[in-house]
């Protein structure tokens, strides 16, 4: 049976496509962002989660193991990875929910049944999107979904990095209504540094899809110090405009609402507590260099 491990999926979404859509996050990701939204989502494997904001300190779940891989601490319960079994039993034996697993594994034909639980709410537009981490690190069941999606008529898109074997990009084009691709950053040293990966192979993958005609829609995350520069804005308008087609490019405003998803895997969080949105003047004038290119900016 083909499965993956997914770790969320958000119904009524309208940031994730076109319309209103299911998304599926699934777990796993070959880049490694510094200013990632979904951090539990970069690693393949089922972990325990821990939510100290729903920990009422009772230390039943640290009672409850059997492999001492639970352990107290100033924040709360420290998890050692490495020791646990995923037995279960500390999840049994919280009573808030704050110890769980952070994904589930599901079969392709489990991710289908839930999809068609929202058909109704779809619309014209709207359809299930394929998210992460990234799915192409699970080719066979996101294809699966896909196919299934496409065999019921129901639209179905994906949010991926292009950081994939072109093969493997292009069963994905063959078998989606819409690409979502990130461009981070467009000079290859600073795209290293801040994702772990050179981007050659994404702006290559971009590339080839452009003159297969796919469905593509440029997303840019703007990432206080990281992305939000003109520099950065004007180099990826020049690259977007070389591709010879109409590409539209979507700027993506930074979320700062994952920071508690840091504390929780114990991982640095890169920005200010208090780091907010870009402000909409500055969207605006990072868009204007888009546009002045020729390109259409959403
Ligand atoms: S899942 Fe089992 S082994 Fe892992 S921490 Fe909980 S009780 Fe211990
Ligand atoms: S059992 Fe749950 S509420 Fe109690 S200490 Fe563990 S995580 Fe916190």
């Amino acid at each position: 049976m083909i499965t993956a491990n997914v770790f969320d999926i958000k119904r009524f979404s309208i940031n994730d496509g076109d319309g209103i859509r299911t998304t599926i996050f699934l777990k796993g990701c070959p880049l490694a962002c510094k200013w990632c939204q979904n951090p539990e989502g970069l690693i393949p494997e089922i972990r325990l989660w821990y939510a100290r904001n729903i920990c009422v300190s009772c230390k039943s779940c640290i009672v409850a193991c059997e492999e001492n891989a639970l352990r107290w601490d100033d924040r709360g319960v420290a998890i050692d990875h490495a020791s646990c079994t995923r037995c279960s039993e500390c999840v049994v034996a919280c009573p808030t929910g704050a110890i769980r697993f952070d994904a589930r594994e599901m079969s392709v034909a489990e991710a289908l049944e839930e999809i068609k639980k929202d058909r109704p709410f779809y619309g014209t537009d709207g359809g299930v999107t394929l998210s992460g981490g990234e799915c192409m690190v699970s080719p066979a069941f996101s294809l699966g979904v896909l196919r299934g999606c496409r065999e019921c008529g129901i639209n179905a898109q994906i949010e991926t990095s292009l950081y994939a074997r072109p093969e493997i990009v292009d069963a994905f084009a063959e078998t989606t209504d819409k690409i979502i691709a990130d461009i981070k950053l467009i000079d290859p040293a600073r795209h290293y540094l801040a994702t772990g990966v050179d981007n050659a192979l994404i702006l290559s993958n971009i590339r080839r899809l452009a003159q297969q005609d796919t469905n593509l829609l440029i997303r840019v995350p703007l990432i206080p110090g990281f992305t939000d520069d003109e520099e950065n804005m004007r180099g990826i308008a020049k690259f977007v405009s070389s591709l010879g087609r109409d590409i539209p490019v979507e700027l993506l405003n930074f979320n700062p609402m994952c920071r508690e998803k840091y504390e929780s895997l114990r991982k640095t969080y890169q920005f200010d507590p208090d780091e907010r949105e870009i402000p909409q003047q500055r969207v605006d004038a990072l868009k204007q260099i888009l546009t002045d290119c020729g390109l259409v900016a959403i």
